[in-house]
């Protein structure tokens, strides 16, 4: 294999070389099938049967139980945002823990389909924190509580969900997972829903993956399209309109790397978040180490997967980056809302990839700190 640069992105981000090189190889002719995946019929049996193994390899990684469905959208999390209240919130009260940019984006967009309520916020002391689950001011007629388990722009994740019932709450937990879904286990008993754009830590924009539990299936608001009615598209097995196809297909190969996939002495997800904890440890050890760049973000609440950082001599931002870019680390600068760098580290990050950066980061220090 030919050593590719390193790629920080934070999504659409760096995905398996592995995964890659089988997509071109079998571009032009999917095993025989004289076609290429992008060419064929979502309700051929060719398709049919990637999508099935797609599906069984997911349920399977993150252990989805039986009363979940999982469904292949379109819309993004964006679109998530509004395509939960209209399926869950029945016209009624939502609940949202706001703990940064991507939870404030939903409480907003649910706004135009519900009564929302924050029912915490760390707005007021620069998202170092996620607000503790026992100060949450929840209502008991909440449709549902709505949080952002991994705050991909300000890098904050819950590390373990909130148990709602142990707050003395019914409602189902909503979840978006964008930026970390499968690098860790899921407690399916804690969520009602998850969803998440692909294109963080699985595969090409385009496609969007929900979890939804069954009972939770059938309230849509009658303005909610039919296409994004998780009822319709569970009954429709995700083809009640043509499904993301291309992106499915690659999700599967991402899917399939991961169930092989060996590190530390386990496989599959246990091993992924063995390397994605690994990984994590050995940057923001080296980002606490140094005089020169520091990352923010209270020590429990720190996301494995989005690392901002800052320079404390903000003039050598763009010479930090030139550099970067000389040693083959892209796309390390920050989200434009909130400056400095960030290393978004996915599950295709190898650790060669942060020992690089880690390196980067101490010859940097050394030549100007
Ligand atoms: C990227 C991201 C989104 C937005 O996803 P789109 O696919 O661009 O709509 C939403 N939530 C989180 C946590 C994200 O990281």
């Amino acid at each position: 294999m030919t050593s590719r640069p390193f790629n920080f992105s934070a999504g659409p981000a760096a995905l398996p070389e592995e995964v890659l090189t089988q997509v071109a190889q079998e571009m032009l002719d999917w095993h025989g099938s004289g076609m290429s995946v992008m060419e064929m019929s979502h309700r051929g049996r060719e398709f049919i049967s990637i999508a099935e193994a797609a599906e069984a390899d997911l349920r399977d990684l993150l252990q989805v139980p039986a009363n979940f469905r999982i469904l292949f959208m379109q819309g993004g999390g964006l679109g998530e945002n509004a395509i939960v209240p209209m399926n869950l919130s029945r016209g009624g009260k939502v609940d949202v823990v706001v703990s940064g940019s991507w939870s404030k984006k939903s409480a907003q967009e649910a706004r135009r389909y519900a009564d929302v309520h924050i029912a915490a916020t760390n707005a007021s002391e620069g998202q170092r924190h996620i607000p503790a689950a026992a100060e949450w001011q929840l209502r008991p007629d909440a449709a549902y509580v709505h949080i952002c388990s991994n705050e991909t722009i300000d890098g904050l994740e819950f590390h373990e969900l909130p148990d709602l019932k142990a707050l003395g709450s019914d409602a189902p937990l909503v979840i978006d997972c964008s930026s970390h879904q499968l690098s860790r286990s899921i407690d399916w008993s804690r969520v009602g829903l998850a969803f998440g754009g692909a294109q963080k830590n699985i595969g090409p924009a385009g496609l969007t993956l929900v979890y939804v539990r069954e009972d939770l299936l059938g309230h849509a608001l009658p303005i909610c399209p039919s296409a994004f009615d998780y009822k319709t598209v569970a009954e429709a097995q995700s083809m009640y309109n043509t499904p993301p196809t291309f992106g499915i297909y690659v999700a599967g190969l991402v899917f399939k790397w991961l169930k092989g996939f060996g590190y530390a002495g386990k496989t599959g997800l246990a091993a992924i978040e063995q390397r994605n904890i690994d990984k994590a440890q050995l940057l923001y050890a080296a980002l606490d180490g140094s005089n020169l760049f520091e990352n923010r973000v209270a020590a429990s609440c720190r996301s494995r997967m989005n690392v901002p950082f800052y320079l404390r001599d903000e003039r050598l931002n763009d010479a930090f980056l030139a550099g970067a870019r000389e040693r083959g680390l892209l796309q390390l600068k920050g989200h434009k809302s909130v400056g400095g760098m960030r290393a978004s580290i996915y599950n295709a990050m190898p650790l060669e990839g942060v020992q690089a950066l880690t390196a980067y980061l101490r010859d940097f220090e050394a030549q100007h700190g």
